[in-house]
């Protein structure tokens, strides 16, 4: 099995970032996603990243990448894009906070179970997760990388960058760990849950 993981923005994508500039998705979310590898690959796990590059990358070709890869795999390979949350422009400092998880309007039953399998491991961490009813775990969306790649995917949307708490959290080193640890965490149960 091998895990994909997709880094969301690039230096050059306009925006995404907290209102006083210390956040920038792109950035973060490369450091976290080259964290989560460390991590995936200590446990033995095969993992990669689909974005390298420093640039954003556009949807249609990350799919791309991910779909090829799916295929020389025998259809062996999970997808998870790595986010931060905003409630709105980036221009000011909001209220709404907390994790979440995502997966397409045409999510399969095995993205489903992944998102799942992330969301209970961040409960258990004692994480706020957010929830669009109770007892479901993931919102549905229309999100081209769910979308359009054909192997298990969701996208985490890790706190919200223009909320202030949520800032400091995610750039402090408990905060990385945590981020880090519920994506490790929770493919590794997932993996568990799906052995083939
Ligand atoms: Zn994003």
């Amino acid at each position: 099995m091998k895990v994909l993981i997709d880094n969301g923005h690039g230096e050059n994508t306009p925006g995404k970032r907290s209102p006083d500039g210390r956040l920038r998705e792109w950035e973060y979310t490369r450091r976290i996603a080259g964290m989560v590898i460390i991590g995936l690959r200590n446990k033995g796990i095969d993992a990669e990243r689909i974005v390298k590059e420093m640039v954003d990358i556009p949807l249609s070709v990350r799919c791309r990448r991910a779909n090829t890869i799916y295929r020389e795999t025998g259809g062996n390979a999970i997808l998870v894009s790595i986010h931060c949350n905003a409630a709105g422009s980036g221009s000011d400092w909001l209220s709404a906070h907390g994790w979440s998880v995502f997966v397409s309007n045409n999510a399969s039953v095995n993205s489903k179970s992944l998102a799942v399998c992330l969301g209970e491991t961040a409960i258990k961490k004692d994480v706020f997760v957010r929830q669009p009813m109770p007892g479901q775990l993931f919102w549905m969306q229309n999100l081209a990388i769910c979308r359009d790649t054909v192997c298990p995917a969701i996208l985490t949307e890790n706190f919200f960058q223009d909320n202030k708490e949520d800032v400091e959290y995610l750039l402090s080193d408990e905060g990385k760990l945590m981020v880090t640890q519920i994506h490790v965490d929770g493919i590794i149960d997932y993996l568990k849950k799906n052995k083939r």
